[in-house]
């Protein structure tokens, strides 16, 4: 096994020699998870968590036709993609057959963010211009050029400040944005949403700084699991190509498969985008993703002389990995497993709405789902704390893992392997009907909510010490015991 150190070792090296503001689950009693399997994780004492999170096992954790196709390719050769391999080309191949025909060419890379990066400049270099269109509470990921296009991260405080060159539309939340169902009754939501953006093309047009590029998650996932309004994407896609600028979509959460009704998510709504970023499911927790787009755009990148070279981008083994992956998604169904659930999960989840007024509402495609906790449902009114006291209460008490997210932070996303099932579906059910019952029962469970919710905090802090950790840990489930009690 993986495991060598007790629990407050690895906290107390963790503290020592690894930089605190890296980001950790649970941060005042973080899971110690020393193995995985399918849609199950373990930690070092042998409890099992039912992951509701991990949309990076995305074939389910340790796959073995995965695990066997990257041992075996590593035990036979790795190097970098400046040799001809058979895995790299029929990777190629496989992605681009699921795409529509116009994306047809690759490069392979090694995260998320190396793939939104390499599709700016692919952007940037086809249209010879610099500015780009981002949505209000997108992430693209950690590094410098795609942290300048993530509100998520740069408006937290601290946060460096938005460059000139990018222009920020809002997120097409109908539900808690700028133009909601409720503000526009029966009006087109996704007109209203996409009209910001050619304001954006058209203010930039008048200014003679025209838009190089506009990208979107096809759902966004930290921004809330945000389902777009009906015609948004097209619109906003007509909005961009008039003024000249090309498409990026994001599909780096969402892709292969997780929607169910589509292999990638902007096919819900109808769209061909110029460029397509993929990663984290690919490799299954094997780092790999790729930038898929036209043979124009591949052209002008090859025409500018500069050669692309990433060393790890596209060796043998990720390769093999991804191969692996996208097999076991056709040979399991697993796409139409994720169809099949999600339906599930959301009918059951909107059932829960007439019970619970603390659901405000519940959103999703295939196994991405949102569900937003309100405090006043009429006035849509986020409840923060509730959703952390229930992520929480759903670790410590049930061992399921789900995570919150959006704005308020107020949504509680499930994003769980594809190969969750029927039985996972109601664990979780059941869990969270009893936390939501303590939840929306008053004032008791309130003020218990507010002792419990510093102790999960999920944001910066310090880790306490084990024994801290421990003693805390007890007082939670007396507190909770009690409230068990009192139901
Ligand atoms: N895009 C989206 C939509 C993401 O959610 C993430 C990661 N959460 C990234 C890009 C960055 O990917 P990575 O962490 O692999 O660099």
């Amino acid at each position: 096994g993986s495991e060598q150190l007790c629990k407050s070792e690895t906290i107390k090296l963790r503290n020592k020699h690894i930089g605190q503001a890296c980001q950790l689950f649970y941060r005042s009693d973080p899971l110690k998870i020393v193995r995985g399997q399918g849609q199950y994780m373990f930690d070092e004492e042998g409890t099992r968590y039912l992951d509701c999170i991990n949309n990076v096992a995305h074939v389910g954790h340790c796959h073995p036709e995965v695990v066997r196709a990257g041992a075996l390719q590593m035990a036979t050769i790795s190097t970098n993609n400046r040799f001809l391999h058979d895995e790299l080309v029929q990777c190629a191949q496989t992605l681009t057959a699921k795409m529509p025909a116009s994306l047809s060419v690759c490069f392979f890379v090694n995260s998320g963010s190396e793939a939104n990066d390499l599709a700016l400049r692919l952007a940037r270099n086809y249209t010879k211009r610099r500015d780009v269109i981002t949505l209000d509470h997108a992430y693209h990921g950690h590094l410098q050029s795609v942290m300048e296009i993530s509100p998520y991260k740069f408006n937290q405080p601290g946060g460096e400040p938005k460059p000139d060159y990018v222009h920020v539309a809002p997120s097409p939340d109908s539900y808690a944005g700028q133009f909601t169902d409720k503000l526009y009754p029966g009006a087109d939501l996704g007109a209203l949403y996409a009209q910001p953006i050619a304001e954006i093309c058209e203010r930039q047009q008048a200014k003679g700084q025209d838009v190089a590029a506009f990208i979107a998650e096809s759902l966004q996932s930290c921004g809330g699991q945000i389902l777009p309004p009906p015609g948004y994407f097209k619109a906003a896609y007509d909005a961009v190509r008039a003024a000249g600028g090309v498409c990026i979509a994001d599909e780096v959460q969402v892709g292969f498969g997780r929607v169910g009704t589509h292999y990638w998510a902007f096919e819900t709504q109808d769209v061909v985008p110029d460029i397509v970023c993929v990663a984290k499911p690919m490799g299954n927790g094997h780092p790999v993703g790729a930038v898929v787009t036209t043979p124009e755009i591949a052209q002008a990148f090859h025409a500018t002389g500069v050669a692309y070279f990433n060393t790890y981008g596209g060796n043998p083994v990720s390769c093999a990995i991804a191969n692996a992956v996208m097999r076991v998604i056709e040979e399991e169904g697993l796409q139409e497993n994720a169809r099949r659930l999600g339906d599930y999960l959301l009918r059951q989840c909107n059932e829960l709405k007439y019970e619970f007024d603390c659901i405000g509402d519940v959103r999703g495609a295939g196994l991405f789902v949102g569900i937003e906790l309100v405090s006043d449902r009429e006035a849509r009114t986020p409840d923060t704390n509730g959703a952390h006291w229930v992520v929480n209460r759903m670790k410590q008490l049930h061992h399921v893992l789900v995570s919150s997210d959006g704005p308020n932070d107020n949504v509680i996303k499930l994003k769980p392997p594809m190969c969750f099932n029927e039985a996972n579906a109601d664990e979780f059910l059941l869990a969270f009907r009893e936390c939501l019952a303590c939840l929306c029962r008053d004032r008791e469970v309130e003020a218990a909510s507010v002792a419990v919710a510093p102790v999960m905090g999920m944001t910066n802090g310090v880790i306490a010490t084990a024994a801290e950790t421990l003693a805390n840990k007890t007082k939670m489930f007396e507190r909770q015991d009690r409230l068990i009690k009192s139901v």
